[in-house]
C-alpha cells in the first residue's frame, strides 16, 4: 500500500523531507506558501559548519554538523565551496579559550590545524595585523538555494508533487487526528497552475510540518500549544570577495563574528535577538552598522567596502527546557521531532523543529524514520548515499570549461552551478550570450530555469544567481524579462520584471550610502527613466504627452 504524506514548508528541511519520503516510496505533496527557500533557508549565512562553532557549548550539534558536512560533500558537491574555516585569535583574546576550542573539536571528531600568525596572514592577507594565530577547521560555504532546489527536483524525480505559492490556512482535523491540509493559493504554482485565492483540500495519511520559525502557528491550527524560541539575525553583503576562507573570531560569545566568502561576495553577520513573530519584526540600521563594525575588527578593508544589500532571517530554534532568563544565543542548535500523537494526543501530525541548514538532511531522515514507524513502513533512508542531481561527478566539471565555446570564467561558474547537468543545459544550437555579467549567467542557463519555473524571475534568480551580483539587477533584469517573451505574453513579462525589482530593492535600501547609493541611482535612471518604467503608459493607462516634447523642442 502507498501512503500519502503532505510536507508543509519548502525550505531545506521540507524539500529534504519530501525527497527522503519520496525515495522511500511515499506519495508526497510538498506545499510552500511562497517560493522554495522563501523562509529562513533563503536568508542564512550559507555556512556549512564543521561544528567547531558549537564544539564547546553544544557538542551534540557539533558532532551532527561534522557528520553532515562529510555527507553533504559526497552528495551535494556542486552546492559547496570548500573554503575551509579559520578561528582567528587576536592579540588580547584568551589563550585558554583557544586551547579549549582545540580540545573540544578533538572530542567532537572535528579535524583541526593550528596556524601561526605568519601562516594565517599568508592565507588571508586582509586580516588585521592584530592576528596572533588561528585554528583551521573544515568549514565551507554552501548555496542554500541550489541545495533546496536540488532536493525538490530529486523529490519530483521520485514522484513527489511540489506546490509553491500554496499557503496552508488550516489543518483538516477529524476525530483527534490530522487528515490533511487546506491550502489557499497565493499565486500560480511553479508550473503556472492555479490562481490566487483558489482553495483546495489535500488529504493525507500523515502531515509533516517543516515550517521552521512558523511551526507554532501551524501547530495552533490543530489547537496545539507549541512555543518556539525564535531569534532574528541581520546579514550584510559586500560587493567583492575580500577573503577566501570562512573567518570566525575565536571568542566565547559570537555575534557578528563570522565572515563567509560566497560566490563573488562576502556575507557578514549575524546578531541573535529574540522576536515574537517571524513575519513582523524590526529591521534596524544599528544591526547593519554593528555587523560591519564587528567584521572590520577582523578584516579592516571591510569598513571601506561597498555594501550591496542587507537582509534578515529568523532562526527556527526550539527549547525543550524553556527558561526566560536564557539568551537566545545559548538555546541549543539541536533539532527535535515532535510527535503530536504522543505529545498532544493528535494523531497523524509531526513537527520537525530547530536544527541548522547544515543538518537539514539528518533532520529529514529523522522525521521520515518517524513517519515510517507510525505507518509501519520498513523502507530505509538512502539520502546519505545517493547524490543530488548535478553532483555525481564533480571531476567532470572541469572538463566542461572549454567545451561550450564560452570564456573560461563563465564556463567555470556555469559548470560549477550546474554540476553534471552542465552538458545537457549548455550544449545549445544557437548563440549563448551572457545575460548577467556580474554572476556569469548565460542564456542557456536562464532558459533552462524558465523551462523549470515559468515566468517567475525570482525563482530563475534562485536557480542561476542572475541579478544577485554587483549591479543587483541593474543591467540584467530587462534582459531576463526579454528571455520570457517567446513563451509568455508582455503583461506576464512586465509583472515578472517588477517582482524581481521589488525583491532586489528590498535588500538594497538598508545599504544606501556612498557608492551603493550611486549604483541604486544608476539602476533607477536605467529603468525608471531611460526605460520609462515609472510612468509607462502601458502600465499607468495614461498616454505619453508628446506635446510637451514638441513644445520643449520649439523653445530650445
Ligand atoms: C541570520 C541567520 C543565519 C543563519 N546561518 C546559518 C548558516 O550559515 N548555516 C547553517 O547551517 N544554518 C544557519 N542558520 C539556520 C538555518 O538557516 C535554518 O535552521 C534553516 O534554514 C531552517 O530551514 P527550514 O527548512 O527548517 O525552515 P525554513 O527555511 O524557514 O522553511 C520553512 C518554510 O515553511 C513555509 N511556511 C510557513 N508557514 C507556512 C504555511 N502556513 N503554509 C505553507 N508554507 C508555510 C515558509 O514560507 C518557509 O519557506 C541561520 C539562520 C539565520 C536566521
Amino acid at each position: 500500500m502507498t501512503y500519502s504524506v503532505v510536507v508543509i514548508g519548502g525550505g531545506a528541511t521540507g524539500t529534504g523531507t519530501a525527497r527522503d519520503l519520496a525515495m522511500r516510496g511515499f506519495d508526497v505533496t510538498l506545499v510552500e506558501r511562497g517560493n522554495l527557500t522563501h523562509g529562513t533557508t533563503g536568508r542564512t549565512h550559507g555556512h556549512l559548519h564543521s561544528g567547531a562553532r558549537y564544539a564547546i557549548g553544544d557538542q551534540e550539534s557539533a558532532i551532527d554538523c561534522m557528520e553532515e558536512n562529510r555527507i553533504l560533500n559526497d552528495i551535494a558537491g556542486h552546492c559547496i565551496e570548500n573554503t575551509g574555516g579559520l578561528f582567528v585569535q587576536l592579540a588580547g583574546d584568551s589563550d585558554e579559550y583557544f586551547q579549549r576550542k582545540l580540545d573540544a573539536c578533538a572530542e567532537c571528531n572535528i579535524p583541526t590545524e593550528v596556524l601561526s600568525r605568519e601562516e594565517t596572514l599568508s592565507q588571508e592577507p586582509y586580516l588585521t595585523d592584530d592576528v596572533k594565530r588561528s585554528i583551521w577547521v573544515p568549514d565551507a560555504a554552501i548555496d542554500p538555494f541550489r541545495l533546496a532546489v536540488a532536493n525538490a527536483a530529486d523529490a519530483v524525480d521520485h514522484g513527489a508533487t511540489i506546490e509553491t505559492h500554496a499557503e496552508v490556512v488550516d489543518l483538516v482535523v477529524d476525530d483527534g487526528a490530522v487528515r490533511g491540509v487546506e491550502i489557499e493559493r497565493q499565486g500560480q504554482n511553479y508550473l503556472g497552475e492555479g490562481s490566487k485565492g483558489d482553495r483546495e483540500t489535500i488529504r493525507a495519511d500523515h502531515v509533516v510540518s517543516a515550517t521552521g520559525a512558523w511551526a507554532s502557528q501551524l501547530a495552533a491550527m490543530a489547537d496545539i500549544d507549541m512555543e518556539m524560541a525564535i531569534s532574528k539575525g541581520a546579514m550584510v553583503v559586500t560587493n567583492v570577495r575580500q577573503i577566501d576562507t570562512v573567518i570566525n573570531r575565536c571568542l566565547p560569545k559570537g555575534e557578528g563574528d563570522t565572515i563567509i566568502p560566497h560566490e563573488t561576495t562576502v556575507l557578514l553577520g549575524a546578531n541573535d535577538d529574540p522576536v515574537d513573530d517571524p513575519d513582523d519584526y524590526p529591521e534596524e540600521q544599528w544591526e547593519v552598522d554593528l555587523m560591519i563594525e564587528l567584521a572590520a575588527e577582523l578584516v579592516p578593508v571591510i569598513a571601506e567596502a561597498r555594501m550591496l544589500r542587507a537582509y534578515w532571517g529568523v532562526r527556527p530554534l526550539y527549547d525543550p527546557n524553556p527558561d526566560s532568563t536564557k539568551d537566545t544565543g545559548d538555546v541549543t542548535r539541536n533539532y527535535f521531532v515532535l510527535d503530536h500523537a504522543e505529545r498532544d494526543g493528535i494523531e497523524g501530525f509531526t513537527s520537525i523543529v530547530g536544527g541548522k541548514l547544515t543538518t537539514y538532511r539528518e533532520m529529514a531522515e529523522s522525521v521520515s524514520d518517524h513517519v515510517c514507524d507510525v505507518l509501519g513502513v520498513t523502507a530505509a533512508c538512502r539520502t546519505h548515499e545517493e547524490p543530488l542531481p548535478g553532483s555525481s561527478d564533480p571531476a567532470a566539471l572541469d572538463e566542461r570549461m572549454d567545451d561550450f565555446g564560452l570564456r573560461s570564467p563563465i564556463a567555470r561558474r556555469s559548470t560549477d552551478r550546474l554540476g553534471d547537468r552542465a552538458e545537457e543545459v549548455l550544449d545549445v544550437d544557437g548563440p549563448n550570450p551572457t545575460i548577467c555579467e556580474c554572476e556569469a549567467v548565460t542564456r542557456a542557463e536562464v532558459q533552462d530555469a524558465v523551462e523549470d519555473v515559468g515566468a517567475d524571475l525570482n525563482a530563475v534568480r534562485l536557480r542561476t544567481r542572475a541579478s544577485m551580483g554587483n549591479c543587483q539587477g541593474g543591467f540584467c533584469t530587462h534582459r531576463l524579462g526579454a528571455e520570457l517573451y517567446d513563451t509568455h505574453d508582455q503583461a506576464t513579462a512586465r509583472d515578472a520584471i517588477d517582482e524581481l525589482y521589488q525583491e532586489r530593492w528590498k535588500g538594497q535600501r538598508h545599504a544606501l550610502w556612498g557608492e551603493q547609493l550611486s549604483q541604486a541611482m544608476l539602476n533607477h535612471m536605467l529603468h525608471a527613466t531611460t526605460m520609462n518604467h515609472d510612468a509607462d503608459s502601458a502600465v499607468t493607462g495614461t498616454a505619453i504627452q508628446f506635446d510637451a516634447f514638441d513644445a520643449g523642442r520649439q523653445e530650445s
